[in-house]
């Protein structure tokens, strides 16, 4: 429904900036300025209009509306959540929380800013957890901290833990325990599209628990979702200049101009699903990294990063994205799958199976497999792990502020990730594929069903074969850009047997090889790592204000979460507190233009 009436003559008469965002992931259909005219035909208006129904969207929603503003929340999927929905809700909020309080633990604001900016705590690979963590931002996320967690306990999120813990992989500073854990309830889940089961339900935390309570009170409080609605450029009065006014939305064919009478606020979530933007932070980050965590549920496009960066907004932290730390990028948990991360598994029933086609073999000993790549050679011990991250007590002693922490250091080259990322000298820039091979008695140790709907032979993420050679040939996928070379896959194999005969794996120190490789059927799993998080984005001030490269507030235009830059931190505690935060402030916007 056309809204032109509530539009000022100003507005109408005004040059606007729009600025098409490219089709990335093979979402979203690209609009240009010349498809909208100069003065957009405004068919939608409220006071603040939230791009995302994830762990930014939703607060910044919730707490908008509470406090009086009308809110539409525009989201480009089936269904709210983000991948705060698929998460494992593990929420590192402290600060001085009621639970903290509770359990003894003394934290205050003071702590979580000095912990979230030690430039010297160090992880043993000699990266820095908080280095280049932007000292504004970081205030306000430790000013905020427990207000959030209060928040969220107040509108129905409920925990399974009494007291905060250390546990996953939220890199949330060394001083105290602030881990909580959701209660994943009664609530479908996504992964299987059912409750879980009654006897795990009281411990089991997931994201569920997180979005659906929240989704539940800003639907009572009066939010508005527009479902299937992708947002594809920001309305600014001029390219770089003025206040940003509104959005385009784009649904099923159809565009719409939504005007924000206060502000827009950008929750999109991240960019590590576009192949071309995530390369600017990390080149070796190619296309056969096609298996992003929380994928197919929604991508993270990168669209809040470009529309924002389309009228005038900078780009921050880009050292964050690059450091080899914590789960920006994971050894994959499940083989044989496009999205094999190692915590969300795709199960028939869930409303995206359709789209994952296989629910993956989950690993539950690297001694069962070896990993070669496309050449079919082995590049590291199958056991090591991926990179480290910080969290409570893992640096100990730890001495703030002090190069004392660097006796922490032991490089330990034999990581996966960098091994695996690594090209084969044709030029490429990443890997190629990665492919688990393994034998009959491999299967049968793991109890694994090489069979659909655990793996995806038709899209070629999974092969079998009675030999090994024959295996070597079988392996043709998009991503192979060679053949795999039969003698390679073949003295591989027989290598590594040799190495279980004598009990030492010579090239890469695996410990003590277990198991040869000899029983047909043999098989190749698909085993790429797995891309997660996004943890560079659009510039914000602590009033999570976009901020342009001259270092000025964008009027008008909010943004938090993973397509914001500045914070290094894995997952929702930052996206929930920015959200929490930029609700705030663009409510207190004045209305109009
Ligand atoms: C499997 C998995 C497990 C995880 N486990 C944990 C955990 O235990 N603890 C933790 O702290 N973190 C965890 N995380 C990370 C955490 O979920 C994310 O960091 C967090 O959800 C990011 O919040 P966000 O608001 O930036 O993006 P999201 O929550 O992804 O929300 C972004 C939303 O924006 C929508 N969107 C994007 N572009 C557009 C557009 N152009 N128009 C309209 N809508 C758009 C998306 O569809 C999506 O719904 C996990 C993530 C995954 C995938």
């Amino acid at each position: 429904m056309a809204d032109k009436g509530k539009v000022s003559r100003r507005d109408l008469v005004k040059t606007v900036a729009v600025t098409g965002v490219a089709a990335a992931g093979g979402y979203a259909p690209a609009l240009f300025a010349q498809d909208l005219g100069a003065q957009p035909n405004w068919d939608r208006v409220a006071d603040v209009v939230v791009i995302g129904s994830g762990a930014t969207g939703m607060p910044a929603a919730i707490r908008a509306r509470e406090a009086g503003s009308s809110v539409i929340v525009v989201e480009a999927e089936p269904d709210i959540g983000g991948h705060a929905i698929c998460s494992g809700a593990n929420i590192p909020l402290g600060g001085g929380t009621s639970i903290q309080k509770r359990a003894g633990i003394e934290d205050s604001p003071d702590l979580v800013y000095r912990d979230l900016t030690d430039w010297s705590l160090t992880e043993p690979n000699g990266y820095a957890d908080y280095r280049f963590n932007d000292r504004e931002i970081m205030r306000a996320f430790a000013d905020n901290c427990a207000q959030t967690f209060e928040f969220l306990a107040d509108h129905g999120v409920k925990f399974v833990n009494e007291k905060p813990d250390g546990r996953a992989g939220s890199a949330h500073g060394n001083s105290v325990p602030r881990q909580m854990h959701v209660w994943a309830g009664d609530w479908p889940q996504v992964q299987t599209g059912r409750p879980n089961p009654p006897e795990t339900r009281a411990q089991t935390s997931n994201g569920n628990g997180l979005m659906r309570p929240l989704e539940a009170a800003a639907r009572k409080a009066g939010v508005e979702f527009l479902l299937e609605h992708r947002m594809i450029a920001l309305h600014r009065q001029g390219p770089n200049t003025g206040r940003v006014l509104g959005v385009a939305v784009t649904n099923r064919g159809r565009t719409l101009n939504i005007r924000a009478r206060k502000a827009v606020i950008l929750g999109t979530g991240g960019s590590s699903g576009n192949v071309n933007f995530r390369r600017m932070f990390d080149p070796r980050l190619t296309e056969e990294y096609c298996g992003l965590a929380g994928m197919p549920w929604s991508n993270q496009d990168a669209s809040g990063e470009q529309a924002g960066m389309a009228v005038g907004a900078s780009l921050w932290g880009a050292a964050n994205q690059t450091l080899e730390i914590g789960d920006n990028i994971t050894k994959p948990g499940k083989i044989g799958c496009q999205y094999g991360y190692v915590n969300l598994t795709w199960m028939p029933g869930s409303r995206v199976f359709d789209k994952a086609r296989a629910s993956g073999l989950r690993v539950g000993n690297w001694q069962d497999v070896i990993l070669v790549n496309m050449l079919g050679q082995r590049f590291y011990d199958e056991t090591g792990g991926g990179y480290p991250g910080n969290r409570y007590n893992t640096v100990s002693p730890y001495f703030p502020d002090s190069y004392r922490n660097a006796r922490n250091v032991k490089y330990n080259p034999p990581n996966f990730i960098p091994s695996a990322l690594a090209g084969i000298g044709d030029g490429h820039n990443g890997g190629g594929p990665i492919w688990a091979i393994f034998d009959s008695d491999a299967v049968a140790r793991e109890k694994w069903n090489p069979a659909p709907p655990n793996v995806d032979f038709d899209a070629g993420f999974f092969f079998t074969a009675n030999s090994v050679p024959e295996l070597a040939n079988k392996i043709r996928m998009q991503y192979q850009r060679v053949p795999m070379p039969t003698a390679n896959l073949e003295d591989t194999v027989s290598r590594y047997n040799s190495f279980v005969d004598s009990g030492t794996d010579a090239d890469f120190a695996k410990p003590r090889p277990q198991f040869k490789i000899g029983k047909p059927p043999f098989y190749a799993a698909w085993s790429n790592p797995v891309i997660h998080d996004t943890r560079a984005g659009l510039r914000i001030n602590g009033k999570c204000q976009v901020v342009d490269m001259k270092g000025e507030a964008i009027p008008r235009l909010y943004c938090g979460g993973e397509s914001a830059g500045g914070f290094s931190m894995h997952g929702l505690a930052r996206c929930l507190c920015q959200g929490f935060i930029a609700g705030k402030n663009a409510h207190d916007e004045t209305s109009g233009a």
